[in-house]
C-alpha cells in the first residue's frame, strides 16, 4: 500500500516552492502504484506539476487538487483538478474482479473525456478537459485563484435578500443549458442535480458527466425526466416558481 504523499513519493515536479509540503499532502488515499506511475507521467509531461490533497472523494473517484507551477517565479499558478477513478485506487482482495476494473474505469474517465470536450465546446460552463490516460483525468480548475474549490450548487448560500432572485436566475441559465446539452451535444447528463454542479462567478458549472449518454441510448430520455425531476425539486425547495416538468422536457427536446 503506497500513500500519495507528494514529499515521499516525489509527486511533485518543478518549481516547488517549499513550505508546508507534508502538511499540503493532506490526502490518506491508498493508490496503487499503476496510478502513481500515471501521475508521475502527467507530471513529467507538465500537464500539473504538483498534486495536492483530495479535493473530494466520492464513490466512484477521488479528486485532487493540482497546480502547474511555472519557472518563472512572478507568473502566477495554475490550478487544475485531476480525477482518479476509484476501482483502480482500491486494493482489490478478488484477483479475478482487478482486469474487469480496470477495463470498466478506463471506459469511464474515457466517456467523461469525451462527454466534458462536448459539451466544453459548446461554452456551457463545465471544467476544461486536458488530459486522458487510462482512469486518470486532468482538467480545468473550478474555483479561485487562491486554489478554494468552487462550492457545489447544493452548498451554496445566499443571503435572504438576494436568494429568490439568485436560484430564479440560475434556474433559468440551467434551462438553456440542459437544451443546448441535449440539441447541440446531443447528450443527458444522467446524473444533474445540486451535487454535480458547481457555483462559480455567479454561473453554474456542469460536472461529473461519465455516465451521461447520447440521444440513441435506449433509456437516455428516462435519464433526462430524472434529470429534470432533481432540477425541479431543488429549484421547487428553494422557492423558484419552476415550470411544469412536462414542459420543460419538450422545451428541451424540441
Ligand atoms: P461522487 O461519487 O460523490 O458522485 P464523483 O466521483 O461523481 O463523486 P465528481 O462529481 O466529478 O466525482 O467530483 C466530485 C467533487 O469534486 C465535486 O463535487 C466537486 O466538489 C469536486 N470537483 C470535481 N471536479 C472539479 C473541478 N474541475 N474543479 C473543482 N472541483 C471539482
Ligand atoms: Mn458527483
Amino acid at each position: 500500500k503506497i500513500k500519495l504523499d507528494t514529499q515521499q513519493s516525489g509527486l511533485q515536479g518543478k518549481g516547488d516552492r517549499g513550505g508546508d509540503r507534508a502538511d499540503r499532502a493532506t490526502s490518506e488515499q491508498v493508490l496503487d502504484p499503476r496510478t502513481r506511475m500515471l501521475l508521475l507521467q502527467m507530471i513529467n509531461r507538465g500537464i500539473v506539476s504538483e498534486i495536492h490533497g483530495c479535493l473530494s472523494t466520492g464513490k466512484e473517484a477521488n479528486v485532487y487538487h493540482a497546480m502547474s507551477v511555472s519557472e518563472d517565479e512572478d507568473a502566477a499558478p495554475i490550478h487544475r483538478a485531476v480525477k482518479v477513478y476509484k476501482t483502480s485506487i482500491l486494493v482489490f482482495k478478488d484477483r479475478d474482479n482487478k482486469s474487469n476494473n480496470r477495463a470498466m474505469v478506463k471506459l469511464w474517465a474515457e466517456k467523461e473525456m469525451r462527454n466534458l470536450r462536448r459539451i466544453y465546446a459548446t461554452g456551457i460552463p463545465c471544467p476544461e478537459p486536458l488530459y486522458l490516460r487510462l482512469h486518470v483525468l486532468a482538467m480545468g480548475f473550478i474555483g479561485s485563484s487562491k486554489g478554494i474549490p468552487a462550492p457545489r450548487l447544493k452548498d451554496v448560500e445566499f443571503s435572504r435578500e438576494e436568494a429568490e432572485e439568485r436560484y430564479r436566475s440560475l434556474y433559468i441559465e440551467l434551462l438553456g443549458y440542459m437544451r443546448v446539452m441535449y440539441q447541440t451535444c446531443r447528450l443527458v447528463h444522467a446524473d444533474l442535480s445540486e451535487y454535480n454542479m458547481l457555483y462559480h462567478k455567479k454561473r453554474l458549472y456542469i460536472i461529473d458527466v461519465s455516465q451521461s449518454v447520447e440521444h440513441d441510448h435506449p433509456r437516455s430520455l428516462e435519464f433526462l425526466r430524472m434529470d429534470i425531476k432533481n432540477v425541479s425539486d431543488f429549484f421547487k425547495r428553494k422557492g423558484v416558481d419552476t415550470l411544469p416538468e412536462r414542459a420543460l422536457f419538450q422545451f428541451i427536446v424540441s
